[in-house]
């Protein structure tokens, strides 16, 4: 006998996808609790406005995560401010340790701890964040209808970013500090046929510069002259890089090359009764709409194999 706390459902991270995965594991009556370690909402809590998650016209990225985790609470999910160190994966029971030592055990788990981009750590990027400085052109670039954005990366999502831009944008200038872009060659065969797009080589950004309230132009440097200059630009768009947040994630379940969980239709991974939901996971498109839709999925599969553990220890 073990005195061990054990739930059917412990979701692991409250952004739109574990929230939403609280939501529906409540409201299917399931004995579930969700962790976060940090700012409840995830990546939409710092994200200034979100202007795409249907029936709601705009919102501040704040209040659409407090209208989540309202609406979830109020379903009766405890959301435990805490950070999950790992999974061990078992039979019956999955063990989840917490930082601090402590462990839970689950019938089920929702990984849902989404991933971070990666930032350029350069003056006026933290301070510009959602008035002219973007990680996310699908999000932000309607903001810049008609107007000079810069892009950094040379990636294959810088470029398909640089792409989407141009077609909302005045110009769009693509700076990529080497001289050749790693994006694939079909992209750069599309990138260098767009009109609207400059490619800036060998450069680097090393500064973003604004009013106070948005982003007037960028301080660059060519990375073979050591030139150094200013331009005007209303926009910064960076895409050097986006991490899946997988640390917690145990060796059995099976990732792809960029360490992107793999899941099936039902958003399970290779290892039964885990699951993962949201941004964590290998999928096409990184939206609130995607993650929570992911969330709803994991939610409702992980509570058909809680029921299916159940029958079995019941047996006929
Ligand atoms: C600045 C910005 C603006 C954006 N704007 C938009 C937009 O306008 N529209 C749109 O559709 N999308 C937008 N996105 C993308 C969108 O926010 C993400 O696709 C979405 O948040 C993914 O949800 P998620 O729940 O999978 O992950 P996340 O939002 O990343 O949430 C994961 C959560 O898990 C927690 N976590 C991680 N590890 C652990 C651990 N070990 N223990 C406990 N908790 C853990 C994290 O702290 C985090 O709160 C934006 C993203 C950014 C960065």
């Amino acid at each position: 006998m073990t005195n061990q706390e054990s739930h059917e459902v412990v979701i692991i991270g409250g952004g739109p996808a574990g929230l939403t995965a609280g939501l529906y594991c409540k409201r299917a009556a399931l004995d579930a609790v969700l962790y976060e370690k940090g700012l409840i909402g995830g990546q939409i809590a710092i994200s200034k406005e979100v202007e795409n998650y249907p029936g709601l016209q705009g919102i501040k990225g704040f209040d659409l995560a407090e209208k989540m985790v309202r609406q979830a609470e109020s379903f009766g999910l405890p959301v435990i401010q805490k950070e999950v160190a790992g999974v061990a994966v078992g039979g019956e029971y999955h063990t989840v340790a917490l930082a601090g030592g402590e462990t839970v055990r689950a019938v089920a788990l929702i990984l849902a701890a989404g991933g971070s981009v990666r930032k350029l750590g350069i003056p006026g990027e933290a301070e510009y964040l959602g008035s002219g400085v973007s990680y996310c052109a699908t999000c932000d670039g309607f903001f810049f209808r008609d107007k000079t954005v810069v892009v950094v990366g040379g990636g294959d999502t810088a470029v398909e970013e640089a792409l989407y831009l141009s077609k909302l944008t005045r110009k769009v200038y693509l700076v990529h500090r080497r001289n050749s872009l790693r994006a694939s060659r079909i992209l750069q065969e599309r990138l260098m046929s767009e009109p609207a797009i400059e490619v800036i080589w060998n450069t680097i950004i090393t500064e973003i510069r604004g009013n106070g309230s948005t982003v007037e132009g960028v301080v660059f440097e060519n990375t073979e002259t050591g030139e150094k200059g200013e331009s005007p630009t209303d926009g910064v768009f960076i895409f050097v890089g986006y991490s899946p947040n997988n640390r917690l994630v145990p060796p059995e379940i099976r990732k792809n090359g960029q360490g992107f969980v793999i899941t099936d239709d039902k958003c399970e991974t290779s290892v039964p009764g885990i699951f993962a939901a949201g941004d964590l996971r290998q999928k096409f498109a990184n939206q609130i709409v995607v993650a929570a839709a992911d969330g709803c999925i994991a939610a409702l599969a992980a509570a058909h194999y809680v029921e299916l553990r159940k029958g079995m220890r019941e047996g006929p």
